[in-house]
């Protein structure tokens, strides 16, 4: 007998703050705030949620989520979502029911709503179909079975109001202690001088256990001092360079690349197809080297992440390559599902959105997937009760 069909019989979201006193080059973060998103649905007599939260870095998307996204989701006729086999959802037909009249580019942060609520329909759908996400994601891919751990970053080493002199310098020893084999910190708050005393003790510390230390200048440096960083990072065994200048500003992103021999990243604020194409013909990055760290959450969701690796393909680049940015389980669950290099992760900062938290342990490295029905978010209670609101 066939099975039921999924129906889709309501979409919540609420506001959480995330805010902590802490800096990077370019932004405080003491306002921050994120979108948690559930989606009810029913087969037959069976009642299931999925759950979303919106990607570490932007603000939460009330308005747009209440005013287009879920109004259009809830609309739809129900075929629209279906699966081939008529008895589950398939999330990738989400992004095309929900950007109904809408223009292209000028992007803006509805794409941060649309992968918010995008995130709930893959907890929810791998539910129904009684797999963990990134195993539901895979298979609804068509990619082989997937791994049940993947390599994990930890992030971290914000500036921090009022820090001892050796505050970043424990923090990274924290991570390194719970296994991590590569930390990131925070560059381009404090002068040149500065930061490299800074980032000459986290190589120190890494270096104890065999680790790696890579930087992040959030997009805030011009065009010299981007160059001046990058020359003093090529001699310094940095795992790579991230955002070095305006992550918009592809020409001077080139110029970069062909001045330094540091690994360069960038992507987590290119949210869409279009934008990460000119990245990837104009930016001037290695493809042997360089990482792309694009985040499905922050940009309309898995299906048009999923689109950025097939074009990185065309362009030479190999999944490895991809590292998505955020501390997010839907981005983890891509990053076995598709084989990707690496996901990032924050043992302390962004509590409970980053995934882990601080007595999360990794091995060598690698974090093992959640194992339960849906993506998982589940597995922390912390997570779950920080999105009471949207459940009331
Ligand atoms: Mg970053």
């Amino acid at each position: 007998m066939r099975s039921a069909a999924v129906t889709i019989t309501g979409v919540r979201d609420a506001v959480v703050s995330v805010g902590s006193p802490m800096r990077n080059a370019y932004v405080s973060f003491s306002t921050m705030t994120c979108s948690v998103i559930a989606v009810e649905a029913r087969r037959g007599d069976r009642q299931f949620f999925g759950f979303g939260y919106t990607s570490n870095g932007r603000y939460a998307q009330s308005g747009l989520l209440r005013d287009r996204f879920i109004p259009r989701l809830l609309a739809a006729d129900p075929a629209a979502l279906a699966d081939e086999a008529g008895d589950n959802l398939d999330p990738r037909a989400m992004r095309r029911i929900v950007m109904a009249d809408e223009k292209p580019g000028g992007h803006g942060e509805r794409s941060v709503a649309v992968g918010g609520l995008e995130m709930a329909i893959w907890d929810l759908a791998a539910k129904v179909a009684g797999e963990p996400g990134h195993v539901f994601i895979a298979r609804r891919y068509g990619e082989p079975a997937p791994v049940d751990a993947v390599n994990v970053y930890a992030a971290g080493g914000y500036y921090q109001p009022d820090a001892a002199s050796d505050q970043l310098r424990h923090e990274l020893r924290r991570y390194l202690d719970l296994g991590y084999a590569v930390v990131k910190m925070k560059i381009g708050g404090a002068t040149l001088a500065v930061d490299l005393k800074r980032i000459d003790a986290a190589v120190g510390e890494a270096a104890t256990t065999g680790g790696s230390v890579a930087v992040d200048a959030n997009g805030a440096f011009d065009l010299g001092t981007a160059l001046a960083y990058g020359r003093a990072l090529s001699e310094r065994p940095v795992r790579w360079f991230e955002e070095p200048v305006d992550p918009l500003d592809y020409h001077g992103l080139a110029e970069v690349a062909a001045a330094v021999t540091v690994p360069l990243a960038t992507g987590e604020n290119l949210f869409s197809l279009p934008d990460v194409r000119n990245l990837l013909r104009f930016g001037g990055m290695d493809p042997r080297t360089a990482i792309l760290q694009m985040d499905a959450v922050l940009g309309y969701g898995l299906a048009e992440y999923r689109d950025m690796i097939d074009a990185g393909k065309a362009f030479g680049w190999s999944r490895s390559q991809f590292v998505p940015h955020g501390g997010n389980h839907l981005n983890l669950a891509a990053t076995a599902a598709f084989g990707l290099g690496a996901c990032e992760v924050y043992p302390t900062k962004f509590q409970p959105f980053g995934v882990v938290d601080a007595r999360t342990r990794v091995d060598d490295g690698r974090l093992r997937l959640p194992d339960i029905p849906g993506l998982g978010l589940e597995r922390r209670a912390d997570l779950m009760a920080a999105m009471r609101g949207v459940l009331d």
